[in-house]
């Protein structure tokens, strides 16, 4: 089928009305869990095969997490969809006033490689809760992983309802042409431009979930031992292919030492002498990325640690990367990739000038032990999310709203923040009719006198 078929037969469905019942979510949300269940061994050997990546990473950041985002909406969507009563202002005495959430109609859903799954299903479960047709168009880099997403979408989902259209950028442009109701979109920030561009044309809402580089902080009061573990785990699941990965290191130069020194010791811990084959380490996605990477290695000025690379089998090894300077080639672009330059700071201001010579990040982390320099980095950094004495977490609860801001993206969901991103919030005044106030009218001796002392 193709695009523009697709979406008129989506907006016909959106328009029968058949999408926008509590109990009709309810059971494609269950669909869809259900048939995540029945393929998840297939999904995970299927991510194994495209992408090299461990099994229990993958049940945790791609099938486990998505179920959760399932079972929270699933407990949540009957609450979220109640008309929302607002107070009115004593102006408009006698009215009351609802906000009502409703579909927007075709979402058009663009999905990236890294996280193939969850990239794609988790924007789909907030599409579905808020009741709208949708359009998935994964990515061409992964299409063992998107060609299953087919089968499995295609298995529960009428295509007049949900549809996986597969293909590269020339299908991507194609449907982005089209008019949607809304747009999804997570990748690069270069492409994000093109999908607020095109989405501009049609005024088409758009969310955009982009990249960019993201800091770490680490202070001279951190605890060492926990920050060297929990930043190992961030830069390098995934093989750092993640967009809220730390992307480099800001180190108080007092403990720059001891931390490296500790997270040599937990790369080796983590992943042993040999990576690619203890099982536990991610693949590059393709041997382009990866000659990419091992372009930034070839031009190190001192590796602490890691550094081989084999570009044809898609392995970068986990590397630490020091004497790296602002106009590095590595620091010009998101490294996307296990290398992690490190820099070393004397006051925390330089640390905070230095993020501010790039775009907004994505996500930042601080490891600190001194409240004033918690608050001092919150107050004074714009970052779209991250976490204190931690990486990557922060994605993964409902509560906390996910997204960039400025150049790192616009917009957030997970949880209830999925479920308004895909739903307009449609604001109606009750007016009474039992009275008719006679102030507004200019015909009113009171009027102005009353509407004055009302307003003022
Ligand atoms: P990408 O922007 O190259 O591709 C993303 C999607 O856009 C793919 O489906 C692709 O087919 C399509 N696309 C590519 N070029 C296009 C074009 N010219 N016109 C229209 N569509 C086009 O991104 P990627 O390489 O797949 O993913 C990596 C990037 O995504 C990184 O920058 C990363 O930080 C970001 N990312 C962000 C998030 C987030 O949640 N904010 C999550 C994962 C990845």
């Amino acid at each position: 089928m193709n695009a523009t078929t697709a979406l008129e037969r989506q907006q016909h469905t959106f328009r029968s009305g058949l999408t926008r019942p509590y109990e009709y979510r309810r059971e494609q949300l269950m669909k869809l869990k259900q048939v995540m269940k029945n393929y998840e061994d297939e999904m995970l050997d299927t991510l194994e095969t495209e992408l090299r990546k461990p099994k229990t990473e993958s049940y945790m950041t791609e099938v486990g997490v998505t179920y959760e985002e399932i079972n929270f909406t699933l407990k949540h969507l009957h609450r979220w969809m109640k008309p929302k009563k607002v107070r009115t202002p004593v102006s408009h005495f006698g009215s009351s006033s609802r906000i009502y959430p409703e579909p927007y109609g075709v979402a058009l859903i663009i999905a990236p490689w890294n996280y193939p799954i969850q990239l794609a299903l988790a924007p789909l479960i907030g599409a579905i809760a808020a009741g709208n047709c949708a359009i998935v168009k994964p990515s061409e880099l992964t299409p063992r992983t998107s060609a299953l997403l087919k089968k499995m979408l295609s298995e529960v989902f009428d295509d007049d309802y949900v549809a996986v259209i597969e293909g590269g950028v020339d299908v991507s442009t194609e449907l982005l042409a089209l008019r949607f109701d809304k747009i999804f979109f997570t990748g690069s920030v270069p492409v994000g431009k093109i999908v607020m561009e095109a989405a501009a044309k049609h005024l088409t809402p758009v969310t955009l979930e982009l990249g960019g580089k993201s800091p770490t902080i680490v202070g001279r009061d951190a605890n060492l031992d926990l920050a060297a573990k929990r930043i190992v785990w961030g830069k390098f699941s995934n093989a750092g292919q993640t967009c809220i990965a730390p992307d480099y290191l800001l180190v108080h130069q007092s403990v720059k030492s001891e931390l490296l020194t500790k997270m040599e010791h937990y790369i080796q811990e983590l992943y042993g002498d040999n990576p690619r084959e203890a099982g536990r380490y991610a693949s590059i996605v393709t041997e382009r990325h990866a000659k990419r990477l091992a372009g930034f290695i070839d031009n190190a000025k001192h590796i602490v640690r890691g550094g081989k690379y084999d570009t044809a089998d898609r392995y970068i090894e986990p590397t630490l990367m020091d004497e790296v300077t602002r106009d590095d080639a590595l620091m010009q672009e998101e490294i996307f990739g296990p290398i992690l330059p490190i820099i070393a700071y004397e006051d925390l201001s330089e640390a905070i000038s230095f993020i501010h010579s790039f775009e907004k990040p994505l996500a930042l982390y601080l490891f600190s032990g001194n409240q004033r320099e918690i608050d001092t980095v919150l107050e004074q950094v714009s970052f779209g999310g991250g976490c204190i004495n931690d990486t990557i977490l922060h994605i993964a609860t409902p509560y906390l709203p996910f997204g960039g801001v400025g150049q790192s993206g616009a917009g957030a969901y997970h949880g209830k923040a999925s479920f308004d991103l895909f739903s307009h919030q449609k604001s109606v005044l009750h007016q009474t009719v039992k009275y008719d106030l006679p102030a507004r009218y200019p015909n009113s001796k009171l009027g102005a006198k009353m509407i004055r002392s009302l307003m003022k």
